[in-house]
Parts: structure tokens; sequence; C-alpha cells
């Protein structure tokens, strides 16, 4: 999806194509749309992922045709745990903001304040600060909060950890309440959340967009892979089973082909099970629908063909299933690919059956390793799928 798209006018797009950027990035196909529209946020996101971007972006299309600004007085405040922070967030500031008349500086401690206090006389549209040098500029009254729109916290965790906590709630009070508010953290703890309910009397996480994103891992090694031997006829029952009893919060359902997906769509919600499909028999337009469902967590179980799911940004998952198995084991390690998030393992599942069998071999052999069986009570499997020969000599009996 270009920048274009997320509602970011030619200044912006112009700015951050110069720098290379080609397309966004998870956190900022989210959280971009969700700052335009006005609403609170509060987003999980680690340094890496390209949150400074999905926050300073929005405020300046938001600013964009602001009008003229009195001395002393800033649109957004950017909080941030350290000096470096600060100037690396306003290195960015500047970077974005380059084809625009929008102005921002960097306020921290450490150095005199009359620079940053001669700065801010004519006033500055994005100021980035460290909570401290703020409340002393604050009380030295070279800055003023009365045409503040919007509020940033970035690294709350971090801001937490550093004992800003009392400093925040004193910079809070001094900010106008109609405000928009967004957080940024890379964990989420209840120090932090209890920072969010503060930011505006629990009104923030009541309406709050809530985004989740961890950066991409594509280490195999944090995936946990495993299959179930199943009957055919049992497999989505096994399915809804693993998804109520395991109480999985979220999985890709990879089927190959096109009937399937929308038989096992069926199969699920007769079970109570809520999920949704995306393959070649569906136009474009709902496929994208559906995508962005499951991105925003609206949808939990998606289910997929490989051919429809190829080329489409899903992110990064908790957990794939292969429902049936993919004939090419390129396909295989592509699916699991998606999943395995930092710190969080991902899950690859799959439910094999004695007609996937060929393609677990070969799935298998390419992995050169087999790959770790678990039983699951309540389903027992009448045609046993044997146990694939690496070498693939001959198949010996499981
Ligand atoms: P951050 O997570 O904000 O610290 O950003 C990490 C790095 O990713 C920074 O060097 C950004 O310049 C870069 N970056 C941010 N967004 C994108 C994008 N859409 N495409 C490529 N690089 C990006």
């Amino acid at each position: 999806m270009p920048f274009a798209k997320l509602g970011l006018s030619s200044p912006l797009v112009q700015a951050i194509t110069e720098l290379g950027y080609k397309t966004p990035t998870p956190i900022q196909e989210q959280a971009i749309p969700a700052i335009l529209s006005g609403n609170d946020l509060i987003a999980t996101a680690q340094t890496g992922t390209g949150k400074t971007a999905a926050f300073v972006l929005p405020l300046l299309e938001r600013f964009s045709n602001a009008e003229t600004l009195r001395g002393k007085r800033i649109r957004a405040l950017i909080l941030v745990p350290t000096r470096e922070l600060a100037v690396q967030v306003e290195a960015s500031v500047a970077q974005y903001a380059k084809h625009t008349p929008l102005t921002s500086m960097a306020a921290y401690g450490g150095v005199d304040t009359a620079p940053q206090k001669e700065r801010l006389i004519e006033g500055v549209d994005i100021l980035v600060a460290t909570p401290g040098r703020l409340l002393d500029l604050a009380h030295q009254r070279a800055v003023h909060f009365d045409e503040l729109q919007v509020m940033v916290l970035d690294e709350a965790d971090r801001m937490v950890d550093m004992g800003f906590v009392d400093d925040i709630h004193k910079i809070i009070v001094r900010l106008p309440e109609n405000r928009q508010n967004l957080l940024f953290t890379a964990t989420m703890t209840n120090d932090v959340r209890a920072i969010a309910h503060a930011f505006s009397d629990s009104k923030m996480t009541d309406v709050a967009a809530n985004i989740s994103i961890t950066p991409n891992v594509r280490a195999a090694a944090t995936i946990n892979q495993w299959l179930i031997t199943v009957d055919k006829d049992t497999k989505s029952a096994l399915l809804s089973h693993l998804i109520n009893e395991q109480a999985w919060d979220q999985a890709l359902i990879f089927v190959e082909k096109k009937h399937s997906a929308a038989k096992l769509v069926a199969q699920l919600e007769k079970r109570g099970i809520q999920a949704d499909s995306i393959h070649g028999g569906r136009s474009q337009a709902m496929r994208e629908k559906v995508l962005d469902q499951f991105k925003s967590g609206e949808l939990k179980y998606l289910v997929a063909t490989g051919v429809a799911a190829r080329g489409l940004d899903i992110g990064e998952l908790s957990r794939v299933v292969n429902y049936d198995l993919p004939f090419q084991p390129e396909e295989y390690i592509h699916r699991i690919g998606r999943t395995g998030r930092a710190g969080a393992s991902g899950e690859a599942i799959s439910l094999v059956d004695i007609s996937d069998f060929k393609n677990l071999c070969a799935i298998e052999r390419r992995l050169k390793n087999t790959i770790e069986r678990k039983d699951v009570e309540g389903f027992p499997v009448k045609k046993a799928v044997p146990v694939s020969n690496l070498d693939h000599v001959k198949k010996s009996s499981r």
C-alpha cells in the first residue's frame, strides 16, 4: 500500500520517498489512519518498527493547514525519556517536515536553557522534550500549552523505569483537556496502563485504538513447529477444538483449494467460531476488506488459500495453521516464516491426514528434520500417518 493511500499529502510523501521508504511498515499502516481520524491511540511497538514516522507523519499532516502559531506556543508535544531520543526523534520530524513550513525543536536537559527559550519565542509546531527540561521551561514561562492539540508519550515503559511518572503527571495537568493522546510503549505494563488512564480520566483506555506491533523476526528457530495427525473427516472438529481449548488469539489458516476455504469457514461458524476467508473466488475489494479486519484484530481467524495469501502483506502473526499441507516445501517455509515474533515465539501447526503424507515427506526432507508430533485427546486416528523417512528410502510405520 502506498503512503498516499494512508491519507498523507504530497509534501510528506515526497520527503519519505526521498528517504527511501517505499511502503509503510505495519505500525504505520495501522497508526497513521487512526491518528489522522483524531482518535487517541495506545500502541505497543518497539524501536525498529518505524513507530516514529507512524506518529510524526499524521501530526504533520494534521497541522499542514493550521493557522499561524502565537509566540511560545506549540501544537504537539512529544515526550521522550532521554536526550538522545529527543535529538533523534526531532531529527526525524525535521526530515519528514522538510517540504512543509512546519517547525520543530528538541528540548532536553544538561545544556543551557537560553538557546531553547530563544527558539521557543516564535512558537514551534512540534516540540520534542524530556520531562524535566520541559517542566523547567514551563516554570520559566518559556512555553505555553494553550494551543496544544496533541500529546505523544514515546517509550512510555522506559519513562516509568527512569522514574518520570511524577513529572509526567505534572505535565499532564498543564495541558488543555481537549487534546489527542498517543502513547507508544515497547511493553505494556500496569504502570504504563496507569499513565494511559491518567492521560485523560480513563477516557484514553476506553476509546483509544489499541495497536500491537512486534518487529519482523525471521529466525526459524523462534518458530515452534508441530503437527497433529488426524483423519480427514475430523479435521475441522480438531481445528475448532484447538482454537477453543488453547484459546488461540489469532490464526492464519491455510487451505489448498478455494472451495475448501468457504467450506471450512462454514464448519467453524457452525461451532461458534467466527472466521472469514480470502481466496481467488472473492473480489480484490473483498479480500482487502477481510484482510484489514484480520490485521486490526477484528477478525481473529482467517482462512486463506496459499495463492490468495501470496504477495499480501499480512505482517507477523502469532500462529499459522496448515489445514492442508502445501505441495511445495518452499511454500511451507514461506508460510511459517509469517510467524515468529520477538520475545513470544510463533507457532506453525499442521493438521496432517494420510492424504498429506507425500507433502509431509517432502517438507520434512527439506527441513532435514521431522516435525514434532503431538496427540490431542478425543481425536484418535483411524488412518495413521507414517513417519517420514528423511532419506526417502522407504516409509516406516509409526
Ligand atoms: P523507529 O522504529 O521509528 O526507530 O524507526 C526505525 C528505522 O526505520 C528508522 O531508521 C527509520 O528511518 C526507518 N523507517 C521508518 N519507516 C520506514 C519505512 N516505511 N520504510 C523504510 N524504513 C523506514
